[in-house]
């Protein structure tokens, strides 16, 4: 439900990116021609069963994949153990990228695939570890498996990590008001706004965008910030690859917080959302 909702507190869509998401979806042929250009940000949720060449692209006059046609938009991998290993390795490049290479005898073809990856899975096979009743009877080697389905480079590459416990039956049914897509929204535009204008002369226009060079200057820490980093790198066994993304989270959660500088709590935050690394991945 939460990652269906994602696309409707996302940036508003430029006519640019209309027009490529529009482009993207014709040569798929999946382009309703009544309704025209595209105005919405896509969302798409392939199975698991999917083939490789569906998600990737390809095919022998190569067609866009889900990940192309999730282009500006959002990309749901729903039990992302499910998914074969090797379809999920191939994702690694596009998300450092945003684009796809389709290698075909006669020729060489990139599609751009600029997504907002969301994978859910849970934490064993039966979903119960860790749950307060203590429902889970999986051995560790069934848990293990599960689990390394997702690769360290993989995981390295997704920056929120999010443990959603069971809902209690008393918040489903509270009638408590919560704040609207449209009332976050205004918040994601103004740091998006922020954002365009601090790049406006580099040709990027997000934090996701930030090279390592880019990083050092917009994103100074503090000593008791770079204090911080360094102790949760110790303890996490953090890679290279993680300290560039905690940046980048930390800068757009001071954006979001209408902060110039990155403080201590923004890096504590962003820290804070790599918990699988400290979970799983680490013993
Ligand atoms: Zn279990």
């Amino acid at each position: 439900m939460l990652s269906e909702r994602l696309t409707t507190i996302l940036p508003d869509l430029t006519f640019n990116e209309a027009l490529e998401i529009t482009k993207i979806h014709s040569i798929a042929g999946e382009l309703d021609t009544q309704k025209g250009l595209i105005t919405k940000r896509p969302f798409r949720r392939p199975h698991h069963t999917s083939s490789p060449v569906s998600i990737i692209g390809g095919g022998r006059i190569p067609k866009p994949g889900e990940i192309s046609l999730a282009h500006y938009g959002v990309l749901f991998l729903d039990e992302i153990p499910e998914f074969k290993k090797s379809t999920l390795e191939v994702l690694r490049g596009p998300l450092e990228d945003r684009e796809v290479t389709i290698s075909r005898i006669s020729s060489t073809l990139t599609y751009p695939a600029n997504f907002v990856l969301i994978a859910s899975m849970n934490p064993c096979p039966c979903g119960y570890y860790g749950t307060d009743d203590n429902k889970c009877h999986c051995s560790e080697q069934a848990i293990s498996r599960y689990i390394g389905q997702i690769s360290g480079p993989l995981l390295d590459r997704i920056d929120l990590h999010i443990e959603v416990k069971p809902v209690e039956y008393k918040k489903i049914s509270s009638d408590e008001q919560c704040e609207s897509s449209k009332e976050i929204r205004k918040r994601v535009n103004n740091a998006r706004k922020i954002q365009l204008q601090r790049y406006k002369d580099l040709n990027i226009y997000s934090n996701s965008e930030l090279t390592p060079d880019l990083m050092g200057k917009f994103c100074k820490l503090d000593t008791g910030s770079k204090e911080l980093l360094k102790n949760a790198f110790e303890r996490l066994g953090l890679s290279g690859r993680a300290y560039g993304r905690i940046l980048k989270v930390a800068r757009t959660i001071a954006d979001l917080d209408n902060s110039e500088n990155i403080q201590k709590m923004h890096i504590a935050e962003a820290i804070q959302y790599r918990s699988l690394d400290r979970k799983y991945w680490k013993h």
